[in-house]
């Protein structure tokens, strides 16, 4: 069973389009799209905005749906000036830029048990870029943060970039990291640039979401051909 998660159902509806025939499960206050792709077992779910609720849909699919691997698909806001709306990046490793324990001597994003990065599976990452040497895209990949909080300005941009060396911010990759790394489960994140979360990103979000989620989206059932 391969897992593709999203946020918002903006980011999932392309996909679900594209199988067309799907099972639908509730379960957990959310809903959950079983199908076949090419021959594939795959689940398919959005878990609402946000750390937390990224991390319950994740377990979710891990533990009831019994997911072998897991593909995030979503939009990010870029920190990286050569990454452009539209533009696409996988993590390499993904970062919580919310969490804070340097009070005991700890550095920004800190997690107990798991350093401050996690790090994405070397097979995807590898299968995302033959994707897109084949189809003539440019991908690049990428330190992602991750935070309980939707950045658009300039001072808390340059923070995130500086303190985590990252390339895009959004907010859940680095919560379903972690469920996949404690789960022991290959996890995979390509992210579509909405906005640069800088003044103004309210606004770019709600003009490229909907393009941008749909790039992200065709792009990982096509790896999905591939596993
Ligand atoms: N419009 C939504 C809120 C969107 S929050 C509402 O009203 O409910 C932004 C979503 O897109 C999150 O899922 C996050 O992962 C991603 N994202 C895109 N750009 C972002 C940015 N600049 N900062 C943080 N998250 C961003």
């Amino acid at each position: 069973m391969i897992a593709i998660l999203g946020a918002m159902q903006e980011e999932i509806t392309p996909m679900l389009e594209l199988i067309g025939e799907y099972e639908k499960i509730d379960y957990a206050s959310n809903t959950f799209y079983k199908a076949k792709f090419h021959g594939k077992d795959i689940i398919i779910a959005y878990s609402k905005i946000g750390k937390v609720n990224a991390a319950i849909t994740a377990t979710v699919m891990i533990e009831k749906f019994k997911a072998e691997k897991l593909l995030f698909s979503g939009v990010a806001g870029s920190l990286n000036p050569n990454l452009h709306i539209c533009d696409i990046i996988y993590a390499t490793k993904v970062a919580q830029h919310d969490l804070d324990i340097t009070a005991f001597g700890h550095p920004h994003g800190y997690v107990p048990g798991i350093e401050v990065f996690c790090k994405t599976d070397n097979a995807l990452n590898q299968i995302a870029m033959s994707v897109a040497k084949e189809q003539s895209i440019n991908l690049i990949g990428g330190v992602v943060a991750s935070g309980d909080q939707f950045i658009c300005a300039q001072d808390k941009k340059d923070w995130i970039k500086a303190t985590f060396n990252a390339d895009a911010v959004e907010m859940e990759g680095a919560s379903v990291g972690q469920v996949c790394a404690q789960l022991n489960v290959p996890f995979f994140m390509l992210r579509a640039i909405s906005d640069e979360a800088s003044g103004g990103a309210d606004m770019d979000f709600d003009e490229f979401l909907d393009k941008s989620a749909k790039i992200s989206a065709k792009f990982v059932l096509e790896m999905v051909k591939k596993i």
